[in-house]
C-alpha cells in the first residue's frame, strides 16, 4: 500500500502577494522591496529590512496595518479549496505568525507553520525567530520520516530545499532565475494547470 500524500506550499507568491514588497509601496521604501526573490540569504535579508525598519521608525502595527489592506492572489482560495479536498495540505512559510494572520482568515485558515518576531515595548521589532533552521525542508523529511508522500510547490530560492526533500517538487511563477537554476522541477504558472499537475500525480497512485 502506498503511502498516503500530503501537499504543502509556500505562501508568498503562491497564495499571497509578496508581504515586504506591500510594504515597500505603501511606505515608498525601496530598500524593502528586496525579498527572496533578489537575496538567496536570508538572514542578511532580515537584518536589512529590520534596520531599515528601524532607520523609518516603523513598527510592526505599521505593518500589520498594510497586510490587512491585502488580498489573496485571484484564485488562490479556489485552489487551496480543492486541494484540501484531496490531501491534507500545510503552509510552510519563511513569513512571521504576527504577519500572516490576517491573509490565514481570508484563505479560510490552512495550517500553516511559519516563524516569530520579537517586538520591544515601543512596538518595534528587534529580532525575529526562526522556529528551526531551513524550517521547509525540515517539514517535508519529517512528513516523510512519518510516512506521507509529500507534494510541495513554491516560486523562490527559499523553496528550493524543500522542494528537493519533496516527492515532487513544484516551481509555481518562479523568477527566471530561480527557473533557470532549478531546470529539475517543473514550472506552472497558473492554478489551473498546478491543479491539473497535483491530479496527474494523485491518480497515479491511486
Ligand atoms: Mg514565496
Amino acid at each position: 500500500m502506498p503511502h498516503p500524500f500530503i501537499a504543502v506550499f509556500d505562501l508568498e507568491g503562491v497564495f499571497t502577494p509578496e508581504i515586504w514588497i506591500a510594504v515597500a509601496g505603501a511606505t515608498g521604501i525601496a530598500g524593502l522591496r528586496r525579498t527572496t526573490r533578489d537575496e538567496p540569504d536570508y538572514d542578511k535579508l532580515m537584518r536589512q529590512r529590520l534596520q531599515i525598519l528601524e532607520e523609518h521608525g516603523l513598527t510592526l502595527k505599521d505593518i500589520q496595518e498594510v497586510i490587512a489592506g491585502l488580498e489573496p492572489l485571484p484564485g488562490a482560495r479556489e485552489f487551496l479549496g480543492w486541494m484540501r479536498s484531496q490531501a491534507p495540505v500545510i503552509i510552510l512559510s519563511d513569513t512571521f505568525y504576527e504577519f500572516a494572520a490576517p491573509l490565514m482568515a481570508k484563505l479560510a485558515h490552512p495550517t500553516l507553520f511559519c516563524n516569530s518576531l520579537e517586538v520591544d515595548a515601543r512596538g518595534m521589532i528587534m529580532d525575529y525567530h526562526l522556529r528551526i533552521r531551513d524550517g521547509k525542508r525540515e517539514a517535508v523529511q519529517a512528513l516523510k520520516q512519518i510516512h506521507f508522500r509529500v507534494i510541495a510547490a513554491g516560486d523562490s530560492y527559499n523553496d528550493t530545499t524543500m522542494l528537493a526533500a519533496a516527492d515532487h517538487g513544484i516551481l509555481f511563477r518562479p523568477p527566471a532565475n530561480v527557473a533557470d537554476e532549478f531546470p529539475q522541477f517543473p514550472v506552472v504558472t497558473e492554478y489551473e494547470a498546478l491543479h491539473g499537475l497535483i491530479e496527474s500525480l494523485l491518480a497515479q497512485s491511486r
